[in-house]
């Protein structure tokens, strides 16, 4: 068995455990493996090893993994932050966009995927540690976003995605987990059918899983401590 085979059914294992222990189905919660900085071979072996969804940051490191493992069916998660001049790119090689702050990048790749292809999914990413955190809309700002991006074509609005604070008080990452799933509700209230909450990393995926999280996005607790070039 290899270290990257092995990690995943650790972390599959903390999911089930924590899934338990909030008395959810563990098919309500999908895992998907944040690949930044690994090169294509990692993450073929992660796939050999049942992974099927992957999480990327960077559009050229992406787009390049996306080609060498063509021959794999994968699924590609957008979840980094995405300027207006790579919103093409994205919608034609993406699956999903995790990262939508503003309209105006929304409506860019609504334009981009065109009517042909099946609508890319996507979540607005919400700042809801406040000062500590700069990526993401405001919760008050979130249900205008919401609304407009549930108006456009191409695009299917699936939930919420939060980044909050690394901390190592449970509490308080339950206390933000919980925020992001008291806004998703409440825009169901108004009307949206929001089933997603993407929310959950290695360190912090248990008290996500107790706040409700539909997708953890989980990076080093399966390929190892990242280095950056
Ligand atoms: C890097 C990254 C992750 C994974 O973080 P780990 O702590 O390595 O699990 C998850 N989500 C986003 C948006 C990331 O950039």
């Amino acid at each position: 068995m290899t270290t990257i085979s092995a990690n995943l059914q650790a972390v599959r294992a903390r999911i089930a455990a924590a899934a338990e222990l909030a008395g959810r189905a563990v098919e309500d919660i999908r895992l998907l493996a944040v690949s930044k900085t690994f090169p294509p071979e990692r993450l073929r072996e992660a796939a050999e090893a049942g992974q099927r969804a992957f999480g990327e940051n960077y559009v050229q490191e992406g787009l390049a993994k996306i080609d060498a493992l063509g021959d794999l069916g994968l699924e590609w998660h957008f979840i980094g932050p995405l300027q207006s001049n790579k919103t093409r790119q994205v919608a034609e090689h993406f699956a999903w966009v995790h990262s939508i702050d503003r309209l105006k990048i929304a409506e860019r790749l609504a334009e981009a995927r065109g009517a042909e292809r099946p609508a890319l999914q996507v979540c607005i990413q919400v700042n809801v540690s406040g000062e500590a955190s700069k990526s993401g809309v405001s919760p008050g700002d979130t249900a205008a976003l919401a609304h407009g991006l549930a108006a456009l074509p191409n695009l299917r609005l699936r939930g919420l995605m939060a980044i909050p604070e690394p901390t190592d008080d449970m509490a308080l990452a339950r206390q933000r987990f919980a925020a992001l799933r008291a806004l998703r509700d409440a825009l169901n209230r108004e009307g949206l059918a929001l089933d997603t909450l993407s929310m959950g990393m290695s360190h912090d995926l248990e008290a996500a899983i107790l706040e409700g999280a539909t997708i953890v996005r989980v990076g080093s607790a399966i390929f190892g401590e990242r280095h950056y070039a």
